[in-house]
Order: structure tokens, then C-alpha cells, then sequence
């Protein structure tokens, strides 16, 4: 890796064997947010690569998109639509079922939050089968807004999520085997 940020990222996030499962390397990006420095870069790199492109909607996944997406949005000027679990969002929504490395579950967003013709940028902290970011895609999409990337610090390239994508392009800044 060229960025030396990149190396600082990679090693300030934990793996836990076997959590919430057995078999799952869960990738905890909580002690990434312990150092501001690193979470900092972690923004910054996404920032960089987005802003001047024209992106109006940030859309985080529930839960550690809304941790990653914000800071993105603010500092491109775009706005944020949380894509949450079911039974969260109070006005009216739109759903996608979806599977995912560990079970079974739904995304909702609101009606309304995106326009047709919106440009969106889709964030997660990890990406694994990918069937979380297909779900957002589809959301985004029946909304009518143009998808441009999906956005994760981590991805999971032997489970081939990136093959789930329906041809979106995908950017992550670390892989783990
Ligand atoms: P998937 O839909 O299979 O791509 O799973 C991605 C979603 O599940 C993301 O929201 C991740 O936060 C979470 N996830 C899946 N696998 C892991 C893992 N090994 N470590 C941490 N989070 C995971």
C-alpha cells in the first residue's frame, strides 16, 4: 500500500474470531474510532476520492454507515439518507429483503428522501456477500437516483460480494482474508 494511512487503518481494526458466530472474523471498527487520527484518514480518504464529483445523497447503512457517512456528507456537501432495519424510520417507506452473512433482513429508506436524478454514493463499514449493498442499490434506485459507487473501509474479497453489485463500482481501503 502506497498511503501510509492505509497501513494505520488496517491494523487499528480488530478481528474477533467467532463473533456474533461461530466462523465469522468479525472486523470490529470500533478501535479505529478510538484513534482520531485514523478515523480522521479514514474520512479523508473517501472525501477525497468524492468530492468535485457531484454527489447529492450520502446513503448510510444501519448501523456502522452511520458512523462513516456523515463526516462524507458533510464535507462534500451532500445530504445523508439513513438506510435503516425494519420499524425504524416513522414516515412512509420503501423496503428491500435481503440476506446476509449472518441471517436474514431488510432495509427501509423514506419516500421522499431522494430525488429522481439524484447522484448517490452508498456507505458501509464492510462489505462481505454483498447482498446488504445490493439491497441499498435497489433502494436507491426505485427511487430513481443514479447510483455512482458503494463505499466500504473493508471488504471481504473471498466471499465475492463485489460480483453482487449489478455492475456498481465498488471502493474499499483495506481487503481481509
Ligand atoms: P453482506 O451483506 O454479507 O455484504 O454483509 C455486510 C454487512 O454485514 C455490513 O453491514 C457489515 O457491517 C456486516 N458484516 C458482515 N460480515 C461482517 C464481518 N465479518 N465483520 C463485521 N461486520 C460484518
Amino acid at each position: 500500500d502506497e498511503d501510509p494511512r492505509i497501513n494505520r487503518i488496517k491494523t487499528s481494526i480488530r478481528v474477533v474470531p467467532n463473533f456474533p458466530k461461530p466462523g465469522i472474523m468479525f472486523q470490529d471498527i470500533t478501535t479505529l474510532l478510538l484513534d482520531p487520527q485514523t478515523f480522521k484518514d479514514t474520512v479523508d480518504l473517501f472525501v477525497e476520492r468524492y468530492k468535485g464529483k457531484n454527489i447529492s445523497v450520502v446513503a448510510g447503512i444501519e448501523a456502522r454507515g452511520f458512523i462513516f457517512g456523515p463526516p462524507i456528507a458533510l464535507a462534500i456537501g451532500a445530504k445523508f439518507v439513513p438506510l435503516r432495519k425494519p420499524k425504524k424510520l416513522p414516515g412512509e417507506v420503501i423496503s428491500e429483503d435481503y440476506t446476509l452473512e449472518y441471517g436474514r433482513d431488510c432495509l427501509q429508506m423514506h419516500v421522499g428522501a431522494v430525488e429522481t436524478g439524484e447522484r448517490a454514493l452508498v456507505v458501509d463499514d464492510l462489505v462481505a456477500t454483498g447482498g446488504t449493498l445490493c439491497a441499498a442499490i435497489n433502494l436507491l434506485k426505485r427511487a430513481g437516483a443514479h447510483v455512482v459507487e458503494c463505499a466500504c473501509v473493508i471488504e471481504l474479497p473471498d466471499l465475492k460480494g463485489r460480483e453482487r453489485l449489478k455492475g456498481k463500482p465498488l471502493y474499499v481501503l483495506v481487503e481481509s482474508h
